[in-house]
């Protein structure tokens, strides 16, 4: 049975979770919905159907399977769906590819996102940003950053410049929920940063930790704080062995 949907309320941005920690973002408004990186359909179809929302577009990030893989069924399901991802790499599906400074319109929803291409984690990675929300992928997460699969450190560090650039009331909606292992790391980095010792304390108690604030980040994430692509490279180094 369909809830009914109230009208003309602001975009709500809400997770749908995937495989062990991955999240499925929906923004909805009134009855239309965006779904960034569906990894995975079958909870997103149930979603939509028990929630009554319309998906009209998908967003990808970058190629890889767990935010890729449920695409093409919830295409089946949704025919008339949009679908936006990266321009440098060819996604399995029919999509608009999106580069740096595009503006993509999704008029049901009234939101623009103005691409940002960041990549290191893949070389492909954009995030989509609207206002103060940004939906990264794997490039920021909370206390943390992606591995290097495909990019090198200059590339991931020149990418976090870019996010550090935003205004610092974004809210950074990423890919996995890593946010409490990743603190733990950062403690060993810096064992006397009273911020993440009280990001720590406040995780302890959250379920989901995202989205996470960039001011926050800039204060507790040690790739946030690293002085140089080689001092980036250390930590990720470090982080990879943790
Ligand atoms: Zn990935």
């Amino acid at each position: 049975m369909h809830k009914s949907i109230p009208i003309n309320l602001p975009s709500t941005i809400l997770p749908i979770k995937a495989f062990k920690d991955n999240y499925i973002w929906v923004i909805h408004r009134n009855e239309f919905a965006v779904i960034v990186d569906p990894g995975e359909s079958s909870q997103v179809i149930e979603f939509m159907g028990n929630s009554g929302l319309k998906p009209v577009a998908i967003l990808i990030t970058h190629k890889h399977y767990d935010h890729i893989d449920g695409v093409k069924t919830i295409l089946n399901h949704y025919p008339a769906i949009e679908i936006y991802g990266p321009v440098k790499c060819s996604l399995p599906f029919p999509y608009k590819p999106v580069k740096e400074g595009d503006i993509v319109t999704i008029k049901d929803v009234e939101i623009k996102y103005m691409v940002i291409e960041i990549p290191g984690h893949t070389l492909d990675h954009v995030a989509y940003l609207d206002n103060d929300v940004l939906f990264c992928g794997d490039t920021l997460f909370g206390c943390g950053c992606g591995r290097l699969f495909e990019g090198t450190a200059e590339e991931m560090y020149s990418s976090l410049q870019k996010i550090k650039a935003l205004n610092k009331k974004t809210k950074i909606y990423c890919g996995h929920e890593y946010t409490l292992n990743n603190i733990r790391f950062a403690m060993t980095q810096e064992v006397d940063n009273l911020d993440l010792t009280s990001r720590y304390r406040k995780v302890l108690k959250q379920e989901v930790t995202i989205p996470t604030l960039l001011s926050e980040e800039l204060k507790t994430n040690p790739f946030m704080k690293a002085s140089s692509s080689q001092n980036l490279k250390e930590i990720r180094e470090r982080k990879d062995a943790f």
